[in-house]
């Protein structure tokens, strides 16, 4: 078995993003939800946490309480005038301070416990401390640029976490594989000129953001070919992921032959999820990070992004630490026949087979 790390802290779970009915800003003709705030909301992670305390997973786990990134930390990505406002608007009550982005009081010092949560889990793993870890992060990271807070990210956590590795020379090279269904602007952008830093993005087509995420953007200058994007149409199931994983995603790693892969890990993809329109099933997740980790001798951090169903993104979850532990502890999906039964004929198979054989021929 694995020595698996879980890395979390309950005040993550009370940042508060404020008067959204999911993407659109209340007011005018949009009505308050019931629920409130933003689709980012605590409920998704706290959820994951409490399933894996439900059935004794944590048991087969490393429980780790979050401590904060330092100010050293963050200044490695973000500006110290973006960090001053960010904090001095924290301090006075919140507010936005990019687009999508509203936080309460109090929201830079839980945004930093967040990025010192992902420090832990790569200084962790590249210290040989845990084989791999997981940070249940939040606020999520990879929208954010250094100096503008982007779709819920308030600071780039991953970058932080994989500047202070190489900063600190525990990691020459570092593989970043963005799994959210998102495209994952923030940390491309950060990487876009770096041979030391892999980035790759598989992610629903023009979903979020609308302008990026596309597969001619493949780095520049040293970092031209250290940028992978792997854009997919609506509908893609389990099927279409694994197959990008195994024809494009696990080659270029092999390629890059990184000192690290960290997964900036959404479960957006999930076919329930209410911001994005793929199809992905607990079993995808489980088995993409099998497929990492037989390339990686089990060596993996992963990072929480997005995923908005309250419902399932625990199982999602759950599926993939059981496999980073290699835990018999299992969650049985309760959606499972549900979602098998919606995934994409034979026919839309080979359709994506073809969109896939297309991005090979861009992309390897
Ligand atoms: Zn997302």
């Amino acid at each position: 078995m694995s020595k698996t790390a879980f890395i979390s802290h309950e005040k993550c779970f009370w940042h508060f993003g404020g008067n959204y009915a999911l993407l659109a800003p209340v007011g005018g003709l949009v009505q308050p939800m019931v629920a409130g705030g933003l689709p980012e909301a605590p409920e998704t992670k706290r959820r994951l946490k409490n399933l894996i305390e439900v059935t004794g997973l944590e048991r087969d786990l490393e429980m780790v309480t979050g401590i904060p990134a330092t100010m050293d930390d963050l200044r490695r990505v973000h500006p110290a005038s973006y960090l001053k406002k960010f904090k001095d608007l924290s301090d006075n009550g919140g507010g936005e301070l990019g687009l999508r982005t509203p936080f309460g009081p109090g929201a830079f010092e839980i945004a930093a416990l967040s990025a010192g949560m992902v420090i832990q889990a790569v200084e962790g793993v590249a210290k040989g401390t845990y084989d791999n870890a997981y940070a249940l992060s939040r606020p999520p990271g990879h929208h954010c640029l250094p100096d503008w807070p982007n779709g819920f990210c308030l600071l780039a956590n991953v970058a932080i976490a994989v500047e202070k590795a190489i900063a600190d020379g525990l990691v020459g090279k570092v593989a970043i594989l963005d799994w959210d269904v998102h495209h994952g602007n923030g940390t491309e952008a950060i990487f876009y000129d770096r041979a030391d830093v892999l980035t790759i993005s598989i992610h629903q087509d023009r979903c979020y953001p609308q302008d990026t995420g596309a597969a001619a953007d493949q780095g520049t200058g040293a970092g031209l070919g250290a940028n992978m994007n792997i854009p997919l149409p609506p509908g893609c199931g389990h099927n279409a992921y694994i197959e990008a994983t195994e024809r494009l995603i696990v080659p270029k790693i092999q390629d890059f032959a990184p000192d690290l892969v960290v997964v900036a890990c959404g479960f957006d993809a999930g076919g329930f999820d209410p911001l994005a329109r793929m199809m992905c099933s607990a079993e995808t997740y489980r088995e993409m990070t099998k497929r990492i980790m037989d390339i990686t001798d089990g060596k993996l951090v992963a990072a929480h992004e997005g995923g908005y169903s309250e419902l399932y993104v625990p199982f999602c979850g759950h599926a993939m630490l059981e496999q980073m532990a290699g835990s018999t502890i299992s969650a049985d999906d309760p959606l499972k026949q549900r979602i098998d039964g919606q995934q994409p004929d034979a026919r839309v198979d080979a359709f994506h087979s073809e969109i896939i054989s297309e991005l090979a021929d861009i992309l390897l």
